[in-house]
């Protein structure tokens, strides 16, 4: 069951061409292909984002095995590891890391879970979640990010079912979904997607106004019946109805 997910969403790092732990120094050889990654910056980012307070040891060692500058453009590679959020074009964002880590912690996964993702961006957040070895769906509401997150993807060996959507919508004929992830902040719980969330099932999402959120998580206790709790203010983009 387990080694299916992982074909599903992503292969084990030593199957990876295109990641490599080290790369030569003084290499005389311009690399003509995919580029290599050093994953030493990731590993030093992920033990930062431990210091600063993320507890789940499976979230951190995701973070240290995915090459951030893969993610942004070219120009921002030097600040990729960073923890803060950087452009992605389109007026969006990929999110600083820690608030990657927190979502993903607050998450609860269980290996084989079947996440839905709101908000795929550069496609930094799926990344972590198919290292994580669960089922990943995830919508983006502008093309051209949802066109280059799946590149981007599928170039490092993560093949999470990607979709060019509204996340209002959710995904009707693949529901129920253990666990949704929303990364934009709408105003109130979208309710198509409370629906989508199975009895007992988790959504982690940043709720409320403009200017700052609160990160929430609801969990669907019955049919009919959810429970929220609050952990902390975080400022996110607006999750935006329709597609561009
Ligand atoms: N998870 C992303 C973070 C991207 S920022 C990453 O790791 O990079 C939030 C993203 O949500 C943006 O790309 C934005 O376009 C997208 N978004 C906003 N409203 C949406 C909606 N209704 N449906 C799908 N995606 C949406």
């Amino acid at each position: 069951m387990l080694w299916m997910l992982a074909l599903i969403c992503s292969l084990p790092v030593t199957n990876r061409a295109q990641v490599e732990k080290t790369e030569p120094e003084n290499s005389k050889f311009p690399m003509t292909q995919s580029p290599t990654y050093n994953l030493e910056k990731a590993e030093k980012l992920a033990r930062k984002l431990r210091d600063k307070g993320i507890r789940d040891k499976a979230v951190l060692a995701a973070i240290a095995r995915i090459p951030r500058e893969a993610f942004v453009g070219e120009e921002l590679a030097e600040m990729a590891y960073l923890d803060r959020p950087l452009p992605i074009g389109e007026g969006q964002t990929i999110s600083q890391p820690y608030t990657v880590a927190r979502q993903t912690e607050l998450l609860e996964l269980e290996p084989g879970d079947r996440v839905l993702e709101i908000g795929t961006g550069s496609g930094y957040q799926a990344a972590v979640l198919c290292e994580m070895g669960v089922e990943v769906y995830s919508i983006e509401r502008y093309e051209e990010l949802y066109q280059t997150a799946k590149e981007t993807l599928n170039r490092l060996g993560y093949f999470p079912k990607l979709y060019h959507g509204d996340g209002y919508e959710g995904l009707p004929g693949e529901a129920p979904f253990d666990k949704i992830l929303i990364t934009a902040a709408p105003e109130v719980i979208p309710p198509k997607l409370k629906e989508q969330l199975r009895v007992g099932g988790r959504m982690v999402l940043p709720l409320g106004g403009r200017d700052r959120q609160q990160m929430t998580v609801v969990k669907r206790v019955s049919e009919t019946r959810y429970s929220t709790s609050t952990h902390g203010d975080y400022i996110f983009v607006p999750m935006k109805k329709g597609t561009e």
